[in-house]
């Protein structure tokens, strides 16, 4: 045929050429057009899916179409276009059995071309492409939850899915087609208005599936009063029902029934958080949890609270069970919900929340704020730092009751996002301590659980005047620390420092119940009595040059040192002078800084220790030696701290040295 063209007149060949780019382009738009990879992994997962709650597509479909009608109220907040009325705002749901179709038709903001083909061939979350790696051999995991790739779970009940939607502002409407992981078509079609048609041709029953349910006009009535009876926009259907003919039944005639349709509205509209606190079940608040806030897990806690006076306004507040896997990142974002009335004016408003209450996920729905209100204006708005205080103030008090009542998940709170409490301690330079203080915890060396620092400070002994810490990598590290000898055999409680922002947040916080806090690695722990200091200032003016020596043999490295009166069975230890101690130090040092930031350090030596015996000796007899040994003990405190050495080599010649 191509030798026809160039062959042929002039004129055939060119609607020849004509009809071959049309044919070309045809192809184009008819070609089926791929999932991307991440989409279409997910898809065959959804497809081969044996999620027992296959009914849930139901929610995510309808939740879209919510979120397309709130989107196109937003919009018409600002374009001011009269031709939209919020009341004709709805979700329509159709059945029709013979053809095994469902179909979800909103009529929200719908999608161009463009929106189609990226919102429903591209699944963009981060991180379902390795989950779904990881999990694939898993047994009904819940992605959808999970990863709120709402859209496809219309997959593990139907076989085809077509969604014909007209953006708003647009003249074109489009057909997005898939049969599954072939790909999908998109191609121009008729619609009136603005809105989306979702229909899904759902499967054929099988051995374990009875997919006619999703026919059912019943079955869904209570899908959708169960999972979306919260949503505020009427989902409606027409329902059939028999309804006995006028005048049939009378003059002994036999009773006639007809059937009869209407239209019904499903869902109460009535949001969660409105309802009364005795008509709403803890099942309903987690499922609710779960849907809006894309957790998988049930959440720890949900508080529910309604308040009035200088701000009014209910709340639904939720602590998740597991910290987020970004929380600890700056991705992170921080808020909760806002609502006006009902309304949704912002899905994420920080600042509802402190930051140290960061973890908190939920919604607030007040009147005293505008629906109309600018994001900037928000920032101002009194009303709204009104409610941000109570909101605050409700988070802590039950947190508190929960360390009260509920000790076991006050830990596994604790565990997930102690460590904000703590970074908010530090942070507000001690600004927030009052707050927070009594809802931090530390494992202690009474026992191998968190304690509270009012549990520490209620069993202190009378004689004990500092709440002592130490501070190391874990409990068990620092329980083998030399330098807490001394503290513990006067029966004091020693809190463990774990977490490298635990000795910052201690210091802002300074003292509790009027008890200063202090390290047992501290220059003085003023422990012993008159007869023993005396006895300590002494010996050390005995050994005085011994030392010196040593003092000198370690210059640069240590500030001083000295005999210690903390010591009771190991030989030596590091101690520090001033504000910054060992700990801080390794702390500080991994951060970006320029400069290295050093701890003043001493070395202290246990004189009732033979090693110190052996040091007078050398003093006496070899001070060479005695130099060497003062470097050998330094570099054996600093591993016993966990800190780096210098000079790893020459520390393990020097051990040779003496070994042979
Ligand atoms: P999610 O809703 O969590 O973003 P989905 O996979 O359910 O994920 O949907 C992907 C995107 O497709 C949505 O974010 C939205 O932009 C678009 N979308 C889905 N359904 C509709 C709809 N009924 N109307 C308008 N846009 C929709």
């Amino acid at each position: 045929m191509l030798k026809l063209y160039y062959t042929g007149a002039w004129q055939i060949t060119k609607h020849a050429l004509i009809f071959v780019i049309f044919i070309k382009r045809n192809d184009e738009t008819m070609a089926k057009k791929q999932f991307k990879a991440e989409s279409k992994r997910l898809l065959e997962l959804m497809i081969g899916s044996i999620y027992t709650h296959k009914e849930i597509f139901l929610r995510e479909l309808i939740s879209n179409a919510s979120d397309a009608l709130d989107k196109l109220y937003f919009k018409t907040l600002t374009d001011h276009d009269t031709d939209i009325k919020k009341d004709d705002f709805r979700i329509f749901i159709s059945l029709d059995k013979e053809k095994r179709l469902l179909t979800i038709d909103d009529n929200g903001i719908g999608m161009t071309k463009d929106e189609l083909e990226n919102n429903l061939g591209v699944i963009a979350r981060s991180g379902s492409l390795n989950f779904v790696q990881e999990n694939e051999k898993a047994e009904d995991i819940d992605i959808i939850g999970r990863f709120g790739v709402g859209f496809y779970s219309a997959f593990m009940v139907s076989d085809n899915v077509t969604v014909i939607s007209k953006g708003y502002g647009s003249d074109e409407a489009y057909k997005w087609e898939s049969s599954g992981v072939s790909g999908y078509d998109i191609n121009p079609c008729e619609k009136e208005k603005a809105g989306t048609v979702v229909t899904l041709k759902i499967k054929e029953n099988d051995d374990e599936n009875n997919y006619d349910d999703f026919l059912d006009q019943y079955r869904i009535k209570s899908i959708v009063k169960k999972y979306s009876d919260y949503i505020r926009y009427p989902i409606k259907m027409d329902t059939e029902r028999s309804e006995l003919k006028e005048g049939a039944g009378v003059d002994g005639k036999d009773p006639e029934y007809e059937t009869v349709i209407e239209e019904e509205t499903l869902n109460s509209m009535v949001p969660i958080w409105r309802k009364s606190k005795s008509e709403v079940t803890d099942e309903e608040l987690n499922a609710f949890y779960k849907d809006k806030f894309f957790d998988y897990d049930d959440p720890l806690k949900a508080v529910y609270s309604k308040t009035e006076g200088s701000a009014t306004y209910s709340a639904l507040l939720y602590i998740p069970s597991k910290a987020p896997y970004n929380y600890y990142s700056k991705d992170f974002e921080k808020g909760l919900q806002l609502y006006s009335s009902g309304v949704l004016i912002m899905d994420k408003c920080p600042d509802l929340l402190p930051d140290h209450f960061s973890f908190v996920k939920g919604l607030v729905d007040s009147e005293d704020l505008s629906i109309n209100i600018s994001r900037e204006m928000l920032q101002q708005d009194n009303q709204l730092k009104l409610i941000a205080k109570s909101i605050s103030k409700k988070i802590k008090s039950e947190l508190e009751k929960t360390l009260k009542d509920d000790r076991e998940n006050y830990e596994k709170f604790f565990e997930a996002f102690g460590l904000q409490l703590k970074f908010g301690i530090y942070n507000g330079f001690g600004m927030n301590k009052d707050e927070l203080q009594d809802l931090i915890m530390f494992t202690s060396s009474n026992e191998n659980k968190p304690v509270t620092l009012k549990e520490y400070a209620t069993r202190m002994k009378e004689e004990q005047k500092f709440i002592y810490y130490a501070t190391g990598e874990s409990a068990v590290r620092i329980e083998r620390l030399p330098q807490t000898e001394l503290v513990r055999d006067k029966g004091f409680e020693i809190l463990y420092l774990t977490e490298d922002v635990d000795e910052f947040a201690v210091q802002m916080i300074h003292e509790y119940d009027g008890k200063e806090f202090k390290s047992v690695s501290a220059g003085d722990l003023d422990l012993n009595d008159a007869e023993e200091k005396e006895g300590f200032k002494k010996q050390a003016d005995e050994n005085k040059d011994l030392l010196t020596v040593m003092k000198e043999a370690l210059d640069g490295k240590v500030s001083d040192v000295r005999l210690s009166s903390r010591l009771k069975t190991h030989p030596v230890c590091l101690s520090s002078r001033g504000q910054i101690s060992l700990e801080m130090e390794k702390v500080l040092n991994k951060m970006p800084v320029d400069q290295k930031i050093k701890a003043e350090r001493v070395l202290e030596i246990n004189a009732g220790h033979p090693i110190f015996w052996k040091l007078q000796d050398l003093q006496a007899n070899d001070k060479d030696k005695l130099k060497v040994y003062a470097d050998i003990l330094y570099t054996q405190a600093l591993l016993i701290e966990g800190m780096p050495i210098d000079d790893p080599v020459a520390f393990s010649n020097a051990v040779c040295g003496l070994m042979v």
